[in-house]
């Protein structure tokens, strides 16, 4: 097995966990809500959670949301949680009144659905529904103790949030075909064509995530190149670093407009495996087994139905034919300018 086979589908609890947010269409964000909602119930030792007690959690999350005025899908027959939680946030109706429809009408779907992947399948359970002195409510399972406990904990926060960012977007913009990646800030955004009347600037910039949490969705916490653990919050000793596997130095080099500025050729690496300063791949040309991870990252972004896969089709190609041709192209023409030399001296296993 080579270093780079840690991508191959695992069935770990956090493998579990994760399809439940990345996977499928995604057209409902109660998911997200839901899903933040049980990592935070780590400081409550019980098993059994009532809906009392989780619509706190549940709502807190989805009125977060609202108030930044983000269009929210929560399945059919709600509308009556979409209502209460947008006039609570308005400041119209009391806490109590909203988490009372939340208690009684946020939970209808989302308790059932929860574990459902695509191709119906299902995750493992993170919990069941449970009546305990006639009150509705979850029973927590060893799984999402384990989950809790995890050393990847803290960066799902980060990963559901991102990818609840990048569904609403998706949603009000039709298609993230433009997305365009800053290198300084780290953040995704598109160019949006503006309205004849705003002719001053030809298109309006509009910032969408920071890169760093839809990219770690695939690569689980680990550095794309060693496997090594690493941080997408800021100012930790092992913050990643938003690494082009063909290096822009390439593009500086040549002739023609390779466009390495682009989701499709992006990943999270260690600051080992990244700067020169500590023997990383700066602008070197990485070897071409990782071209090969590239792609396979790319296409488990398309199957996955996620919302960066527009963009990368719309960059790389239609067909998976064509979009390894689309890298393997760039790569000899980065293997022409500077041979392919690098890989990290070191790699982690799991
Ligand atoms: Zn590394």
């Amino acid at each position: 097995m080579s270093e780079v086979s840690f991508f191959h589908s695992d069935e770990s609890i956090e493998t579990n966990f994760r399809s439940i947010f990345l996977l499928g269409a995604n057209t409902a964000t109660y998911k997200f809500a839901l899903a933040k909602s049980l990592l935070e119930l780590k400081e409550n030792n019980k098993t059994f959670v009532s809906l009392d007690e989780l619509s706190p959690f549940f709502s807190k999350h989805l009125v977060e949301h609202i108030k930044q005025n983000k269009k929210q899908l929560v399945g059919k027959g709600t509308s009556k949680l979409l209502n209460a939680l947008y006039l609570y946030s308005q400041e119209q109706i009391s806490e109590d009144l909203m988490l009372n429809v939340t208690k009684n009408e946020g939970f209808k779907i989302v308790l059932d659905a929860f574990h459902n992947l695509p191709k119906r399948q299902r995750s493992i359970s993170f919990f069941e529904k449970a009546v305990q002195d006639k009150k509705k409510g979850i029973i927590l399972t060893d799984s999402l103790f384990q989950l809790l406990d995890s050393s990847d904990y803290e960066n799902f926060f980060n990963e559901i949030e991102g990818r609840w960012n990048l569904v609403e977007s998706a949603w009000s913009e039709n298609h993230l075909i433009n997305v365009q990646y800053d290198t300084n800030t780290e953040q995704l955004y598109y160019l949006k064509p503006v309205s004849n009347n705003s002719f001053l600037h030809s298109h309006l910039r509009t910032n969408l995530t920071p890169v760093r949490k839809p990219l770690n969705g695939y690569q689980k916490g680990k550095c794309f190149y060693c496997n090594k653990s690493i941080s997408i919050e800021s100012n930790k000793k092992n913050t990643c670093d938003v690494d082009h596997v063909i290096p822009m130095s390439i593009q500086y080099a040549s002739k023609y407009d390779l466009q390495l500025n682009e989701v499709w050729n992006l990943v999270l690496a260690c600051q080992e495996c990244n700067r020169w300063e500590q023997g990383g791949k700066a602008g070197n040309v990485p070897l071409k087994k990782y071209i090969l991870a590239l792609n396979k990252r790319n296409e488990w972004l398309i199957e996955s139905n996620h919302p960066l896969k527009e963009n990368i089709i719309f960059k790389t190609g239609k067909t998976s034919e064509k979009r390894i041709d689309y890298l393997l192209k760039r790569f000899e023409i980065a293997c022409d300018i500077r041979k392919e030399s690098w890989s990290p001296k070191y790699t982690y296993k799991d």
